[in-house]
């Protein structure tokens, strides 16, 4: 039963192929980056797997990517002698894509080439993108253990779907062969393939080979040209900015060049290099709490496994990079790093790695870390919640807008406000409402207006979270001017402390009238000193939910 079978693409191959083909046109190279990264996956994959079973290497245990162009037949080959794939895994990684939140991410485009081209570098092109320079791909693989006449080959065009056939294979692992587009015959010269390489690849823990050509040109062999040492093993000192970036976009499938990186070796009880990096733009699938994808854990430089979840806080899951622990088993598993006092303390370690770099970027570039703040301080917001260790660092870190600034930007620091605020004043006031508008247009900001005391203003949907969070920073408690019985301390004078008194005896019977009125709708009707011009404000007890979280539960369905 050699015969191949049809099988149609799922829907959102589909639409990903279109828009690649077209929107990745002045990006094209990018391609062999992807191809490479997979064949260098494959090898890690298969490292870690011999781990427990030294069979699978068999007599193959140098692990390669090969890269070589045959012009007269207008062909590209990236072959690797890694983990290769069965048919169930052809069938699912190269038919459908397996991601969650695939749906969303193309229910995010808007059909504008620009933006569009963008989302899906930030969705992450990977194996598809063979077909933004290729009219035909065929990939010929045999995964490790599996016997030769067990290979699989696939085929497609790119359109709606692509063939299966059992084959015949002498070695383990993959080629992934391209059938070049007319446009695209560039890439047919090994010149500018190897130079795609070095640019993209140098940093891989494998060497990338490349026919060995003699004096005549004619093949002899092959020839490694990149470094293949892992990037992160290098000294500082030795490794370029360029290099940085480069490898940044490889692991954290980004277009863009990060806002800022730290490479570090952690040595003493536990031991460990860290290399983090703080992306430009927020990812598509940001908002989703259990999409982590950011942290690769390496243990003696082998690749254990993506999205290691336990080595970084929720609140910091757009961090991108990895971690290489010298201490950890290389048969570690995801249920030993739950509980382990080795990964608690690199993830305590790279919390606060993450920390101090962001406060040194806020200290030294302001204006950069706005950037940061507009893309990723909402998430940021879930810290104080999450990590009661760092509160007070990850409360420097947050940004407000202010009744002390005209802009909706947030982009006033706790520390700022306390500079500001005079010596006579206990707390920090603050309101949260639905917008930024409702929040600065609050008829309780009146009497902060009237004695300038600045309020800071909130009025995203995790705010009233962030808050319940938040007691103090650095001794000053925070106090929300819709709450309780408003006491402004020393900031009241004894004239308007005794007219409210009077005040407040003279409003007595009218308050009760009201109250009467209004029945269940309120628990109770106060005389308040609070207003300069509105006649009333709706505010809630200390001790009960706000109003903004009332909605909250409300909208959650509570
Ligand atoms: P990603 O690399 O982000 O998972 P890709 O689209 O690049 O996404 O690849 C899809 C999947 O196909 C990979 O996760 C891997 O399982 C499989 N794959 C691709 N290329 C190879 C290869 N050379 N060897 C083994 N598996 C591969
Ligand atoms: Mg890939």
């Amino acid at each position: 039963a050699r015969q191949s079978e049809t099988h149609g693409f799922q829907t959102e191959v589909k639409q990903l192929l279109h828009l690649m083909i077209h929107s990745l046109y002045s990006n094209k190279e990018i391609f062999l980056r992807e191809l490479v990264s997979n064949a260098s996956d494959a090898a890690d994959k298969l490292r870690f797997q011999a781990l427990s079973d030294g069979s699978l290497l068999a007599d193959d245990a140098e692990l390669y990517v090969r890269v070589s162009a045959d012009k007269e037949a207008g062909t590209i080959t990236i072959s690797d002698n890694g983990i290769g794939m069965t048919r169930d895994e052809v069938m699912s990684n190269l038919g459908t894509i397996a991601k969650s939140g695939t749906a969303d991410f193309f229910s995010k485009l808007s059909g504008d080439q620009a933006r569009d081209s963008r989302l899906i570098g930030q969705f992450g092109v990977g194996f598809y993108s063979a077909f933004i320079v290729a009219e035909s791909v065929t990939v010929r693989t045999r995964a490790a253990g599996a016997a030769a006449d067990e290979a699989i080959e696939w085929s497609s065009r790119g359109e709606g779907e692509f063939d299966l056939r059992q084959i015949d294979k002498a070695k383990r692992g993959t080629d992934v062969i391209l059938q070049v587009r007319d446009d695209a015959e560039e890439y047919l010269d090994e010149w500018r393939l190897k130079s795609i390489v070095t640019k993209y690849s140098d940093h891989l823990n494998i060497p990338v080979q490349m026919p060995k050509r003699d004096d005549d040109g004619k093949a002899d062999g092959w020839e490694a040209v990149n470094s293949g040492q892992a990037l992160w093993t290098r000294e500082k000192s030795e490794i370029s900015d360029e290099e940085y970036k480069e490898f940044y976009k490889t692991i954290a499938h980004d277009f863009e060049d990060p806002l800022l990186w730290s490479h570090n070796k952690v040595e003493g009880t536990s031991e460990y290099t860290s290399l983090l990096y703080i992306p430009k733009r927020a990812p598509w699938d940001l908002w989703n709490r259990e999409q982590q994808n950011g942290i690769k854990l390496y243990v003696k430089r082998v690749f254990i496994m993506d999205d290691a979840t336990q080595l970084m806080p929720t609140y910091l899951r757009f961090v991108r990079g990895l971690m290489d622990s010298s201490d950890l088993p290389l048969n570690v598993s995801r249920e030993i790093l739950q509980d382990n006092k080795i990964t608690r303390s690199m993830r305590n370690g790279s919390t606060k790695k993450v920390l101090s770099m962001l406060s040194k970027l806020a200290k030294d570039e302001p204006e950069t870390y706005q950037q940061f703040w507009n893309t990723f301080g909402t998430v940021l917001k879930e810290g104080p919640a999450e990590d009661q260790a760092n509160q007070e660092k990850i409360a420097s870190l947050l940004r407000f807008a202010s009744t002390h600034m005209d802009t909706s930007e947030a982009s006033t620091s706790l520390d700022e406000y306390l500079e500001r605020m005079p010596e006579q004043q206990q707390s920090i006031y603050y309101i949260v409402a639905d917008s930024y508008e409702a929040a600065r247009d609050n008829p309780a900001l009146e009497i902060f207006r009237k004695k300038g005391i600045e309020v800071l203003l909130l009025s995203e949907r995790i705010d009233e979270w962030l808050m319940s969070h938040l007691s103090t920073y650095k001794e000053k408690a925070f106090q929300s001017v819709t709450r309780g019985d408003l006491d402004l301390g020393e900031l009241e004078d004894e004239d308007s402390k005794q007219q409210q008194e009077a005040a407040e005896k003279a409003f007595e019977d009218s308050a009760k009238r009201f109250e009467k009125a209004l029945g269940d709708k309120v628990k109770s009707v106060r005389v308040t000193h609070r207003l300069t011009s509105s006649p009333a404000c709706i505010v809630t007890d200390e001790n009960d939910m706000s109003t903004q979280m009332a909605k909250l539960m409300e909208a959650a369905g509570q």
